[in-house]
């Protein structure tokens, strides 16, 4: 979500669109309009030098369009980065709808921004994000092919969770290896602080390594069913970041790593699917860093999401879905050794893997 809110007079004066805090370099921002309705998007094509930007379309009823702009401004940065450092040959994009889904989402309007994305022409292709379901992007696929994330039955390579837990279960073993020499969770006494769609396959795939697994969620009945279904002891103490564990899978929400619990963190290894784990990404990255806690970065081992839509543009089938989501073991335990070597933080590996091969790329397209 937006980080920074600008004044009314900052805002005027000194950051119009491209002076904004959260504009990178994008090559194209797309605002829509339709008075029929009701649709205001905005659609931010950060980079395509790898291939087409690809990434969600979140509906959310922002305070400010300026908010807006900015979130998706920061967003689609973020997607060019999964992208790049998971080997995709995607760039990244993302779009937002302005409003509440529950009050202005109607086919008509979910039409209408797909009509917009049709005019990118392929530059650009959406998925669900926060205020959308699958059955939003069927609605889309109706007027433009550039779309993924559609059901199954139409085609789609239906819901990517599974795929995002297995990816993250990666990540784990990678940084298990890096941190204890050995990538075998047995026994480790890992916490999974979420357990919807992403967590509970998580646990699944932990408990069936015999794993010592912790859960945690704000909904009651989801404890018990995932708690009796796996045999995981339900986390009932009052501070769940000075608990002992060896693993902290944070599953649930952004920024749980922040200046009030990094210090209490007894964890060797963070590796969950929530995306911007880090409240702030250089001081918190170079406070894991001192303790030594092995900090896997989300954007990379959340990543299967966005390998499962994919294969929808690709048409490749399961097997390779599994192969590259797999292969986010190596790329982690790659990053974990440039930290190491370099002195950087783990994201900041990341992210100088991912602006190389971009580099790369632009340089032989250059030629
Ligand atoms: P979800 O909504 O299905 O599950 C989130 C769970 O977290 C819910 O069970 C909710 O009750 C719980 N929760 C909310 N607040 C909590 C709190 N304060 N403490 C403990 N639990 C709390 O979401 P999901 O699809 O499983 O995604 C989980 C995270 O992974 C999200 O941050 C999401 O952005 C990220 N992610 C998901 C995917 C995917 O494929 N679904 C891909 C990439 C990243």
């Amino acid at each position: 979500m937006v980080t920074e809110v600008l004044t009314a007079h900052q805002l005027k004066k000194e950051a119009p669109v491209f002076g904004q805090w959260s504009f990178n370099d994008h090559e194209q921002i797309v605002f829509c309009h339709d008075k029929d309705t009701g649709l205001k998007a905005i659609i931010g094509v950060h980079n395509t030098i790898l291939g087409p930007a690809l990434g969600g379309t979140r509906m959310y009823d922002y305070k400010t369009e300026w908010d807006a702009l900015n979130d998706v401004l920061r967003l689609s940065r973020g997607m060019t980065y999964k992208a790049a450092i998971t080997g995709l040959n995607l760039g990244g994009g993302k779009a937002v709808i302005i409003g509440d889904p529950k009050k202005i989402k109607t086919p008509e309007l979910m039409k209408r921004f797909g009509k917009f994305v049709h005019t990118l022409g392929g530059k650009y292709y959406t998925a669900e994000d926060v205020g959308m379901e699958t059955s939003d992007m069927d609605t889309v696929r109706e007027v433009t092919p550039y779309v993924t994330g559609i059901s199954e039955s139409k085609g789609g390579a239906g819901n990517p969770s599974p795929v995002t837990a297995y990816g993250v279960y990666m990540g784990m073993k990678a940084s298990a290896q890096f941190a204890y020499g050995n990538d075998n969770l047995e026994g480790k006494r890992i916490c999974v602080q979420g357990i919807g769609h992403v967590g509970e396959e998580l646990v699944r795939l932990i408990s069936e390594e015999g794993a010592n697994v912790l859960i945690s969620d704000i909904n009651e009945e989801r404890l018990h069913q995932v708690s009796t279904m796996y045999n995981a002891e339900i986390y009932r103490g009052k501070d769940l970041y000075a608990e002992m564990m060896d693993i902290y899978a944070p599953c649930a929400l952004g920024a749980t790593i922040n200046d009030e619990t990094i210090h209490k963190l007894k964890a060797k290894v963070i590796a969950g699917a929530a995306n911007n784990q880090l409240a702030d990404e250089n001081t918190h990255g170079i406070l894991l860093q001192e303790k030594e806690i092995v900090y896997a970065p989300d954007f990379l081992i959340n990543a299967g999401g966005i390998i499962n839509v994919f294969a929808e543009i690709e048409g490749y089938g399961r097997e390779q879905i599994i192969n590259k989501t797999e292969n986010i073991y190596n790329t982690t335990l790659d990053i974990l050794n440039k930290a190491k070597a370099t002195g950087m933080t783990t994201n900041a590996a990341a992210n100088s893997i991912a602006e190389e091969r971009i580099a790369t790329k632009k340089s032989i397209i250059d030629l």
